[in-house]
């Protein structure tokens, strides 16, 4: 499958422009030699709601991190809407500090890592999705280690992913699969897929609004989401924070910690109907939801 890219978006460019800035916004790459002039971009507002009445509720450190480059501050500063109670840092990295993130690679993000024990992990979602799609174009945004891909392969559908790493997206290819070094609000592919899955993505996207309400225009009229990201609203994730173990606050490229409440109403605000919940394997304290396109 061939993808047509917006005009304004390149190939190649995305480490260092990841969906970063508001819809419409480009910024140019730069190799960063110092950070000090700041490592992120204040949110003026909140950006799921643009109220602009935000508090801060904890300041965490990031230092412990495994990609924690010291040209980033170790600090994160977690702030709350007073409208819609969505928790996000106080900002998103600039395309330098993009840039020195998007430099390494988590061994468990490389493509084909630990490929044969992710195969049914991957299985289990695939399966979650078949009640609302059985065959069609599979789009994984940010792939990671490409086991999603496989599986949708293996169970017939036609797999395309997007990674912001080019080796990742190099190896994809290689094993077969279509894949693409760029952001999702750069490909333009009106209704192609009928599946679009963002794992463990959309926390990473400085605008998950405008993330959410690209992937609508890319479904079929019939087409699901299916996302998963920690979730703040269950008991474990108060359990973990009661004993100072809660990764999330700590997690250098999380911009939002989203609970199931408030990743619900926002999939209602963007044209999609949650249709079914669950818990993911993935990662700790995760939940996995799919959504319909209304
Ligand atoms: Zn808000």
């Amino acid at each position: 499958m061939r993808l047509k890219l917006l005009p304004n978006r390149r190939q190649g460019t995305q480490s260092a422009t990841a969906d970063v800035g508001p819809p419409g916004a480009r910024y140019v790459a730069r190799m960063p030699q110092s950070l000090a002039s700041g490592a992120r971009i204040p949110y003026t507002a909140c950006p799921l709601c643009a109220l602009t009445e935000l508090r801060q509720v904890r300041v965490d450190s990031c230092a412990t991190h495994p990609l924690y480059d010291p040209r980033i501050p170790a600090e994160m500063r977690w702030m709350q809407c007073l409208g819609c109670w969505h928790i996000f840092t106080e900002g998103y990295f600039t395309p330098a500090a993009c840039e020195v993130l998007f430099s390494r690679t988590n061994t468990n993000q490389q493509v084909g890592h630990d490929f044969e024990r992710q195969r049914p992990v991957s299985a289990r979602i695939v399966e979650k999705v078949l009640p609302w799609a059985q065959d069609g174009a599979w789009l994984d945004v940010g792939c990671g280690n490409g086991s999603l891909l496989f599986t949708a392969q293996e169970y017939g559908f036609s797999a395309v992913g997007t990674d912001l790493r080019a080796g990742n997206v190099e190896t994809l290819k290689k094993c077969g699969i279509d894949g693409l070094c760029v952001d999702l609000l750069s490909l333009d592919a009106p209704e192609t897929f009928r599946v679009i899955s963002m794992a463990d993505v959309l926390e990473h996207m400085p605008f998950p609004k405008a993330g959410l309400a690209h992937a609508r225009t890319l479904l079929k009229p019939d087409g699901v989401v299916f996302l998963s990201m920690p979730n703040l609203d269950c008991i474990p994730w108060k359990l973990l924070d009661g004993q100072k173990q809660n990764p999330y606050w700590g997690e250098l490229e999380h911009y939002h910690n989203f609970g199931r409440r408030r990743l619900y109403a926002l999939l209602e605000e963007t044209g999609f109907r949650p249709v079914r919940y669950g818990i993911s394997e993935r990662y700790r304290v995760c939940m996995e939801v799919i959504a319909q396109r209304m």
